[in-house]
């Protein structure tokens, strides 16, 4: 029997988090800059301010300098931090940092781990994940064409990518490619650590995507002759399409659990403007029509908590959560989407100005629907699996607790 309730522990974790903040996080908001997110010189005395208060990097395992406090207490921090855009990063788990720490964290070696995982878990690195390939469809990285070849002990990597989130000053890249054609489609690919200094790496350009909160940019980059060592291999030979999964699978969760934090924000931005702005001798939360906006959104955003901590319970419990996770990726999607538009439209046009967080979320948001999977896929494998219950007579047995 699952219970959402916060024990004493999380409370105390939720306060901290909820004064800093207040205090550091709110106020600094409007020295956000679009591509580039903050500034350092007031990123780093924020980010110094979450480590002392022990929390930062909550994805991450304590033996790295994460907090180590699983699935269900990490969505509840979530919902906090994510009520700012520049919050991941203040609480030093934005993506794709957070996605590609998780994977070193479960696949490299003693000698990755110190070399990559260390500086990234502290926010001294960035890096990026350079998987989909303007050729073949991202949704189904089975088609992967770029490859790698093996020259004596080094691996000869040459590939096209996009949309590699944060490429432009990223240390290092972890790039999947094709190792072994002939394989099944689930084995033919590998995962390899580049520097980005290495010359037969290039970042071509930042591709213009709607949405402004990622340093770093989605970019076009080129593997050339790109030379790695043996050792740079992340995982197993062939193993590539189970570690990406492995990083979407809690890469989609903390999506999720953000998005709820988004919602709360532009929902609470809503409410405040409605009961202060007036529409002839009323104010517009007085308006019928401005109380549905409300109580949808409300209704909305607790279904997809509910259904995202239910998610994030079973990750706790050692269940991949597959179906549970495909959910709340189209789900919470959608009802981001739904309520940032609807607060954007109690505002009117002041919602639309870069004076309000509304317009930049709402930008960001409709990505939310493509990225790690997009909505269709997601829904394709929740129908699949039903199907499939059916078939075996199992449809609706020992669904829930
Ligand atoms: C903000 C953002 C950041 C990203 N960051 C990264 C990154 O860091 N690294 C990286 O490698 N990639 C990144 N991506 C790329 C992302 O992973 C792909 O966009 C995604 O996998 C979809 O692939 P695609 O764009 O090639 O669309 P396609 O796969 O070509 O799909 C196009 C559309 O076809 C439909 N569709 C696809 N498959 C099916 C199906 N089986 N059944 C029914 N309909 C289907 C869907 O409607 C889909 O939207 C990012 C994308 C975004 C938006």
């Amino acid at each position: 029997m699952f219970d959402f309730c916060p024990n004493e522990e999380q409370k105390l974790m939720l306060e901290k988090a909820t004064e800093i903040m207040e205090k550091y996080v709110y106020p600094n908001e409007k020295y956000m800059v679009p591509h580039r997110g903050l500034p350092n010189e007031i990123l780093k005395p924020l980010q110094e301010i979450v480590k002392k208060e022990g929390l930062w990097a909550g994805h991450l395992q304590k033996e790295v300098g994460g907090m180590g406090i699983g699935f269900l207490s990490l969505g509840l921090l979530s919902e906090v931090i994510a009520r700012s855009p520049i919050g991941p990063y203040v609480f030093g788990s934005m993506a794709p940092d957070a996605g590609n720490g998780e994977i070193l964290w479960h696949a490299a070696t003693k000698e990755q781990k110190e070399k990559y995982l260390i500086p990234l878990a502290n926010g001294d690195i960035r890096s990026c994940f350079a998987m989909t390939e303007p050729e073949v469809s991202g949704s189904d990285p089975r088609m992967l064409q770029g490859k790698a070849e093996k020259d004596g002990n080094e691996w000869v990597i040459n590939a096209n990518k996009w949309y590699t989130t944060g490429a432009v000053g990223a240390a290092f890249a972890i790039a999947m490619v094709v190792t072994d054609p002939d394989n099944d489609p689930h084995h033919r690919t590998s995962l390899f650590i580049v520097d980005t200094n290495n010359p037969g790496f290039e970042v071509v350009r930042e591709v213009p995507v709607m949405g402004d909160h990622y340093p770093g940019g989605h970019c076009e980059v080129r593997f050339t002759n790109c030379r790695v060592r043996e050792e740079d291999m992340l995982g197993k030979r062939g193993e590539g399409f189970k570690l990406a999964q492995l990083r979407l699978g809690p890469g989609r969760i903390t999506h999720a659990m953000r998005w709820i934090g988004v919602a709360h924000r532009c929902l609470q931005e809503s409410v405040d403007f409605a009961q202060e702005r007036k529409a002839g001798d009323k104010t517009l939360a007085e308006s019928q029509i401005i109380q549905n906006f409300i109580a949808d959104s409300e209704a909305e955003i607790q279904a997809a908590r509910l259904l995202t901590l239910q998610a994030a319970w079973r990750m706790d419990q050692g269940d991949e959560a597959r179906s549970e996770v495909s959910i709340i990726k189209f789900f919470g999607a959608k009802v981001l989407n739904d309520v940032i538009d609807r607060s954007i439209q109690v505002h009117g046009m002041y919602g639309l100005t870069p004076n309000k967080v509304l317009e930049g979320f709402y930008r960001e948001a409709r990505a939310a629907r493509i990225y790690d999977g997009a909505d269709e896929v997601h829904r394709m494998v929740v129908a699949r699996q039903i199907l499939k219950e059916n078939k075996q007579n199992r449809l609706g047995r020992g669904v829930t607790v």
